[in-house]
């Protein structure tokens, strides 16, 4: 099931072209993070989806359903960071911010738990760190229990300390079951936290998919059989192979690079009686890409 459908989506700015015609899906319960250099389009995407910006062409959904009141109302967002009052506390911002947002109150003492600041929910905003500021930003966007977080930068501008309470905040709220949409100009970001990754470059997909397909070094193969258990367990005794990923479409193999031709796989599975319905190379390492992408 996918929380996120876009299609072909377009955005010109006068003659600046941001969105070149882009595609992807957001499945439930990942961290997918959208990857580019500044300027690759990250803000003007999540501006569309987040309905702040007109698209020129094209289309997205949320859940299957559209893009409705209803359906935004299980979204989250953080797009910039948010002019929270400087002399008023924490719980007294929240406030402010739920009964804009028209969510509930109640949920206060449950989003601050949540981002580590409930000791603090009673001193001054004035007197918070940056990595402060930003949770208690995240925390407003929590409001309400949204299904979906879409968060732009999260960790921009923040020291090492700041970074990693927010990423450790991110892969708490993931193992929750939130899906968290989050945009970010840092490989390093991305490979630590999230599951998926979309690479952009002047409004272009490079690639997106899961993030161990996306950075591997290996080179994969695509399988099925009838017997996927049995499949597995076959192919974790062939020579050379590293991992076993199962997808919907099939199992993912992994191997060093330049070591895998598919007649050998295909020879080796019959002997052990099995018949494959599916073998093909998938795509290889794409690393290199998006290192030349950001240099
Ligand atoms: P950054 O990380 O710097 O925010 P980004 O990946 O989010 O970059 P966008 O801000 O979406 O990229 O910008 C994509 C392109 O669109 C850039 O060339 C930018 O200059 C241009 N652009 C963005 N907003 C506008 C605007 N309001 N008017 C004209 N051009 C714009």
């Amino acid at each position: 099931m996918d929380v996120l459908k876009v299609n072909d989506l377009v955005k010109h700015y006068g003659p600046v072209k941001a969105l070149n015609g882009i595609g992807f899906s957001v499945p439930r319960g990942t961290v997918f993070g959208i990857l580019g250099p500044n300027g690759s389009g990250k803000t003007t995407l999540l501006g569309i989806i987040m309905d702040v910006l007109k698209t020129t062409r094209g289309a997205y959904n949320f859940f299957g359903e559209g893009t409705g009141a209803d359906t935004r109302r299980k979204i989250g967002t953080l797009l910039e960071t948010p002019n929270f009052y400087h002399y008023l506390t924490a719980v007294q911002n929240l406030k402010i911010a739920a009964s804009v947002k028209q969510r509930g109150e109640e949920d206060i003492d449950r989003v601050l738990e949540m981002v580590n600041l409930h000791q603090r929910k009673n001193s001054a905003f004035s007197t918070y760190s940056l990595g402060m500021k930003q949770r208690l930003a995240i925390a407003s966007a929590l409001l309400g229990n949204p299904e979906v977080l879409v968060l732009d930068e999260p960790t921009n501008g923040l020291d090492p300390v700041g970074i990693a309470e927010i990423r450790e905040l991110i892969k708490k709220l993931h193992k929750e079951g939130k899906t968290i949409i989050m945009a970010s100009h840092m490989l390093d970001e991305v490979e630590k936290v999230c599951t998926h990754v979309a690479i952009l470059k002047k409004g272009n997909i490079m690639a997106s998919g899961h993030v161990d397909e996306i950075f591997q070094h290996s080179d994969m193969i695509e399988i099925d059989a009838s017997d996927r258990k049995a499949l597995a367990a076959v192919m974790n005794q062939y020579p050379g192979v590293e991992q076993i990923r199962e997808e919907e479409s099939g199992l993912v193999v992994y191997f060093p690079p330049g070591t895998v031709t598919l007649a050998p796989v295909n020879a080796y599975c019959f002997k052990n009686g099995i018949t494959l319905s599916k073998l093909l190379i998938k795509k290889k390492s794409l690393e290199s890409k998006f290192i030349e992408l950001t240099n």
